[in-house]
């Protein structure tokens, strides 16, 4: 999945440091959707066509360097934000108004990072993302109005009038496979860019526990009753703000009531009938290929 990058770490424990020639900067696009970087193909020439199905290239990134920045924009230098480091190599946000594109470099999809090598900075662009979200949501305090300053000890924003501090924000959602027999649920959204397989998920409300979000969800978008709730696995999931938590559980009922406000289909799918999943980078596929691969062992 998008976290595995093994041998190699994320570390985020707070520790700004003044950033040095080889760190990187993650910057982008005012609306959000575009990164500042340079994509290769297979072949090494540069990306001139979005990645689809179609045209499954896994995409070389390369991100700017301070050393880029020095060059071209040192001005902006003194507002980059500390982020984190991957390995050895720290990780800085450009998150300024009015970002401006480097020599070589290109506005490309964020979308990108989901599929991009070197992995480890794939998981650290949606990380940015994430933190970028956060940052220029954070800007100004929600008690009173004034602007907010980064904390120097942890990863918070402090109010410059009445101290409140904000803390960064992730939305807790879980994703759900639903299991009856030798099936499982599969959906597609009605109102959403992504076409693909998906499965019955949403976001856990204050006050419940993911279990009781799970059959809250399974109840609210498909009709169906469920038993023997058991968590699988978790995935920090930048793109939406989020950390997906995946779980499995038994289907009571079999008959789908489907939420068309939600959903465009919703259907039980064989295990025999799942076939080739492309890319493992999210947890709903890894959940699915297991289904597929374990059947009704992934529940035991
Ligand atoms: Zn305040």
């Amino acid at each position: 999945m998008l976290q595995d990058i093994l041998p190699h770490r994320l570390n985020n424990e707070y520790r700004p440091v003044p950033p040095s020639d080889d760190d990187l900067v993650f910057v982008f696009s005012e609306k959000g959707t575009n990164a500042m970087l340079r994509a290769f193909d297979d072949n090494g020439h540069l990306l001139d066509r979005p990645v689809t199905d179609e045209y499954p290239v896994i995409p070389r990134l390369l991100f700017p360097r301070i050393l880029d920045y020095r060059q071209n924009v040192p001005e902006r230098i003194s507002s980059l934000i500390w982020l984190f480091s991957i390995d050895d190599c720290q990780v800085f946000l450009d998150a300024g108004p009015d970002p401006v594109l480097i020599p070589g470099y290109a506005w490309l999809p964020t979308k990108l990072f989901r599929r991009g090598i070197p992995a480890e900075f794939s998981y650290a662009g949606a990380t940015a993302w994430h933190l970028k979200e956060w940052y220029i949501s954070s800007r100004f305090c929600g008690r009173c109005g004034a602007p907010m300053r980064p904390d120097r000890k942890e990863r918070a924003m402090r109010c410059t009038s009445c101290g409140s501090i904000v803390y960064p924000r992730i939305n807790p959602a879980v994703i759900i496979g639903v299991i009856k027999y030798d099936s499982i649920l599969l959906t597609r959204y009605a109102n959403r860019p992504y076409k693909g397989r998906a499965m019955i998920a949403g976001y856990c409300e204050i006050g419940e526990t993911p279990e009781q979000t799970v059959a809250r969800e399974v109840m609210e978008e498909a009709g169906l009753r469920v038993c023997d709730i058991k968590y699988y696995k978790s995935q920090p999931w930048g793109f939406d703000c989020g950390l997906l938590l995946g779980y499995y559980c038994r289907a009571v009922d079999s008959d789908i009531r489907m939420e068309t406000d939600e959903l465009s289909e919703a259907y039980w799918c064989r295990r025999s009938d799942i076939g080739n999943v492309p890319g493992t980078s999210s947890l709903t596929n890894d959940m699915i290929i297991n289904f597929r691969d374990n059947g009704a062992d992934c529940i035991s």
